[in-house]
């Protein structure tokens, strides 16, 4: 992780010493630099409410709205001014994040900076390498093509960058987790296009670059909204929908389902002995199991199907277009799985997997229940059945319809 801090950091101070060789800036460009960058620094501060939240919601590398001017800085003064935008704009990102509780440590600071510098300095040396004259000021057939080039390496090479940096700091991080969600990708690279679109109006009239400030803040609202939405309907812990949620989105699918006589089924899932699980490898163990647990529910279920936690180490699943033999089946293969799971405690004394076991309560509905919704009768009936599997010596599953005697 140091390694590839001090790496990054080098290499974007070498760049900057190169292009200052090859292209110096020119004086007479200052004052365009100048003003894209206090543009940048005025939309940071209409917005930093924003990404403050945005920051508390995810985790997920940073995407940010500095791009936009460090990307034009770019193409309009070349990388060196390119890079002392993303200078001033993180140092302002730093001192407004030192005010909020967390803050940014400074190292991780000038990483990020560094990973700015390193993008605007290679995507400036795709433009000159592919375009003999000023792409802006001389826009020919190919600029275009020539703009979408230096869009896409500015993007790959800070991927590229902050997702090594992440991938050695945090070993078991998954793909997504290293280089982004779609979403934090697409996020990112529609704030590329609007750097390159402020730089083609600066070249064109410095002030139409007014007009792309809304349009910067209503893109960041609708990011930061997003975020909001994922936090409240889902369960931190393990990523499924929180009981809320799954009641609402459960009531409607069941009514949906009653209009057109299609029958649904409601599991009821709960881990066997877990407390034996948490009393023996602690609680954070305990913790990791119910993640795997959830990982594994949602890859035996369809994504149109509602997994849900309802609550300590129980599940709920509303499986709609399943009659009883489906739901059974989708039970049986969700037990199986949980119990194939080889789930081994980093510290302690057991270096083998532990056993994990869970019991079934499936209710279906044959969706001639009349125009009454009732979800409550269905977790009744699948809760009951759960119960009575567990009496039964659990690691097994209890199916029926809701109206049948058991
Ligand atoms: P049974 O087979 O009868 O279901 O036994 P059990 O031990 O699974 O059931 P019990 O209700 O006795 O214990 C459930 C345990 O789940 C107790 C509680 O501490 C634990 N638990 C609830 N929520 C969490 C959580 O978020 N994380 C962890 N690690 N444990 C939790
Ligand atoms: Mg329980
Ligand atoms: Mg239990």
């Amino acid at each position: 992780m140091f390694a590839t801090v001090v790496l990054v950091d080098l290499l974007a101070a070498m760049l900057v010493l190169w292009w200052l060789w090859i292209e110096p800036p020119v004086f007479a460009d200052l004052g365009r630099s100048v003003l894209i960058t206090v543009g940048g620094l005025f939309s940071a501060e209409l917005t930093w409410r924003l990404e403050r939240q945005r920051r508390q919601l995810t985790d997920t590398p940073h995407v940010n709205m500095s791009s936009v001017a460090i990307l034009a800085v770019t193409l309009v003064s070349g990388p060196v001014a390119g890079s002392m935008a993303a200078a001033v704009l993180y140092l302002h990102l730093w001192w407004r994040a030192s005010r909020w509780t967390s803050g940014i440590a400074p190292y991780r600071a000038v990483f990020n900076t560094s990973a700015m510098i390193i993008s605007a300095c290679v995507s400036y040396g795709v433009v000159r390498g592919v375009s003999s004259g000023n792409v802006l000021s001389a826009p020919s057939d190919v600029s275009a093509l020539v703009l979408l080039a230096a869009i896409a390496t500015f993007w790959l090479v800070n991927t590229l960058a902050v997702g090594a940096a992440i991938a050695t700091a945090e070993k078991q991080r998954s793909i997504a987790g290293i280089v982004g969600g779609w979403s934090a990708n697409a996020l990112e690279i529609v704030t590329l296009f609007l750097g390159a679109v402020t730089a083609v109006f600066v070249e064109l009239r410095p002030w139409l670059a007014l007009f792309l400030l809304p349009l910067v803040y209503v893109l960041h609202r609708s990011d930061s909204v997003k975020h909001l939405e994922i936090a409240a309907s889902t369960d931190r812990k393990t990523g499924l929908l929180n009981m809320e949620t799954w009641r609402c989105l459960a009531e409607a699918g069941l009514r949906k389902a009653r209009r057109h006589h299609v029958p649904t089924a409601v599991l009821m899932l709960d881990l066997d002995f877990f407390k034996r699980i948490n009393d023996t490898h602690g609680h954070l163990f305990g913790d990791d199991v119910l993640r795997a647990v959830a990982q594994v529910i949602t890859s035996e279920t369809r994504r149109t199907d509602l997994v849900g936690r309802f609550g300590g180490e129980e599940f709920v699943i509303f499986l709609s277009d399943v009659n009883l033999g489906g739901a059974t089946e989708v039970a049986e293969r969700i037990r199986c799985a949980v119990a194939a799971l080889e789930i081994v405690p980093s510290e302690g004394s057991s270096s083998s997997a532990v056993p994990v076991r869970v019991t079934v309560g499936v209710a279906c509905d044959n969706g001639y229940g009349g125009d009454e919704v009732d979800l409550s009768e269905l977790l009744l009936s699948a809760d009951n059945r759960l119960f009575f599997a567990k009496g039964q010596g659990r690691d097994r599953i209890n199916a029926g319809y809701t109206r049948q005697a058991r």
